[in-house]
């Protein structure tokens, strides 16, 4: 922990969502010394059992390092995190052909996406001037007061006040409906015809079943497979697919079908059994990109991470967009001497055109892979940033 800065009326700030980037911008916003409380919807997720969510790892990269470094937490994680110098692509003939991030020594790292927002957490935790609330779902908030109200799971309701409403509840937020019913807010959400689903690939006698210094890439035309590898030495692989070629799959049978014909290299090191039951544990989950603008609502709320900016995940850039709105939104408070009438507009004007940048590459490099990928491998080496 760092110590926060004196003030002698400390202001209330209230961060909504205490995912990847809420967790991190509590830590920013107590490492300046206001009163900070985080609102989220979920139990503690360093008490519970099952973390539900997103991808279960992530690819972190310069952005998001940067903005961990902030906080003093960039080398913890960076130690935990599995480092991939290279994307190792994989042929229809089990061929394997790496190509580097980058210059020797550069890499890329997998990490866990529940053991980071634990640690985000924890973190966040041992400013004095930290309060994290769970079980609180923001159900309304008026942008003309900052009054919150929250219902709990016994159903009971909290109202809270805050002088600065942070809205990071991710791509589906319920701060960003109040943005929605007023003028001139710019708002779009596209769904792309992909789904996404997660299959695990174990260790083989204890040890990763492939190369773990890779993200491994299966680019296969209008889908594609690829493969983080975890600190317990085994790889989730992630498919890819249209919502309709999903679909056609009924039985385990057409399951090995399917990977016979596409991926015939990883049958052995999911295992048969394990590809049968797991294509079936979960539908194709579904991908959206959201762009919108302003961020702001006058000197009382702010939109940061995928409450902001969703980006689809063919960049492997949203959390580390997210996390750099952290760090940016922190340098415009210091130039601007902490004045959220200043601090929030200009924080629009800087970040949004970034942001949709973003979007639009993540948008941009999805198209590339399904329609390029396998004959235009300079593209490839060229447009992909993480993935
Ligand atoms: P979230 O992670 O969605 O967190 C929002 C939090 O708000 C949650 O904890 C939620 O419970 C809480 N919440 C929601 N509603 C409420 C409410 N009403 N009241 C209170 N709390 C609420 N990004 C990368 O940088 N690298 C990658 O490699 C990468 N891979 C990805 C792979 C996949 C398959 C997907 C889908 C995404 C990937 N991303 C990646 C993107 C990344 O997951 C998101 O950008 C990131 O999770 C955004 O963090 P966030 O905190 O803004 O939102």
């Amino acid at each position: 922990m760092e110590e926060p800065t004196g003030r002698l009326t400390p202001k209330k700030v209230a961060v909504v969502g205490g995912g990847l980037v809420g967790a991190l911008n509590a830590c920013y916003f107590a490492k300046r010394g206001f009163d900070v409380e985080v609102f989220e919807t979920r139990e503690d997720i360093r008490q519970a059992k099952v973390v539900k969510g997103r991808s279960i790892n992530l690819a972190l990269s310069h952005r998001g390092r940067q903005a961990l470094k902030h906080v003093g937490m960039e080398d913890k994680i960076v130690s935990q995190g599995i480092p991939m110098h290279a994307r190792m692509i994989h042929s229809p003939s089990g061929k394997q052909s790496p190509i580097p991030y980058g210059k020797k020594g550069q890499f890329i790292l997998s990490v866990d996406r529940a053991n980071l927002n634990k640690e985000l957490l924890t973190e966040a935790e041992t400013y004095p001037n930290m309060k994290m609330n769970f079980d609180h779902k923001l159900k309304d908030w008026s942008p003309e007061t900052g009054l919150m109200t929250f219902t709990r799971l016994d159903g009971s309701h909290d109202q809270i006040q805050a002088d600065l409403i942070v809205g990071c509840d991710g791509a589906f937020s319920a701060i960003r409906k109040q943005f929605l019913r007023r003028s001139r807010f710019n708002y779009s959400q596209t769904y792309i015809p992909h789904g996404y689903m997660e299959l695990t690939m174990p260790p083989v006698n204890g040890e990763f079943a492939m190369k773990p210094g890779y993200l491994h890439i299966w680019p296969r035309n209008t889908f594609m497979m690829i493969a983080l590898p975890n600190s317990d030495k085994t790889f989730t692989c992630t498919l890819f697919m249209p919502f309709d070629e999903f679909e056609k799959i009924t039985t385990g049978d057409e399951v090995m079908e399917f990977f016979q014909e596409y991926f015939a290299d990883t049958i052995p090191l999911i295992g048969v059994d394990a590809l049968k039951r797991d294509y079936f544990r979960l539908p194709g989950q579904a991908m959206v990109s959201i762009k919108c603008s302003p961020y702001h609502i006058g000197d009382k709320c702010v939109l940061m991470g995928d409450a902001a900016h969703a980006v689809v995940p063919f960049y492997g850039q949203g959390m580390n967009a997210g996390f750099e709105d952290c760090i940016v939104f922190d340098e415009i408070m210091e130039q601007l001497n902490e004045d959220f009438s200043a601090v929030l507009p200009e924080y629009t004007r800087v970040r949004v055109p970034d942001d949709h940048a973003i979007a639009d590459l993540a948008m941009y490099n999805y198209i590339e892979m399904r329609a390029h990928v396998n004959s235009k491998w300079f593209l490839f080496r060229k447009h992909l940033d993480n993935f």
